[in-house]
């Protein structure tokens, strides 16, 4: 029962796999979050430490764009979405309700609409070659 669930705050320190060293995993978010805001310190260090885990996320390369059809993507068969994959496909659902209505009032063709927001989700969903580099 949702009811007698405890209230949680649920946080992530995103790091490089180089920086999690051999300590446990709270133990070395611990140390990682010393420079941080003190309620940002206070939140791990309250953290419990047997669940506290590192969870390794991964990043896939843009893609090349495709041909627009009729047969379209949306959510986790187009995202590689670790953990929180249904704010994406949500986005994907709300990008392409607005390009159907575009197309269903005749602003656009349907495969112009379609093709304008699998852009937008290519564009918005992969990180740049610019953003990995200097990552
Ligand atoms: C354990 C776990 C925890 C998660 N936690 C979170 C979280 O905390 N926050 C968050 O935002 N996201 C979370 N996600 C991710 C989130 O659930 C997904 O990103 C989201 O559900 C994707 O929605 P979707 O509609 O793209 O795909 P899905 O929800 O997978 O929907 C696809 C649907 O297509 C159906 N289907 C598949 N093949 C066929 C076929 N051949 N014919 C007809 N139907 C078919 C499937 O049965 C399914 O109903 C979690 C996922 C998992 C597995």
């Amino acid at each position: 029962m949702a009811d007698d669930a405890e209230d949680y705050v649920m946080w992530a320190l995103p790091v490089r796999r180089e920086q999690i060293g051999a300590a446990g995993a709270w133990h070395r978010a611990r140390e990682l979050a010393r420079g941080l805001h003190p309620a940002l310190r206070a939140v791990v260090a309250a953290a419990w430490p047997d669940v506290t885990t590192a969870l390794r996320i991964g990043t896939i390369p843009p893609m090349p764009a495709w041909p627009a059809t009729a047969v379209t993507l949306i959510g986790d068969a187009v995202h590689l979405a670790p953990g929180f994959g249904a704010n994406l496909a949500m986005r994907d659902a709300h990008r392409l309700c607005e390009a159907l209505a575009e197309a269903n009032l005749g602003r656009l063709g349907l495969l112009d609409a379609i093709g304008g927001y699998e852009e937008t989700m290519r564009r918005t969903s992969f990180p740049s070659a610019e953003a990995k580099a200097s990552a």
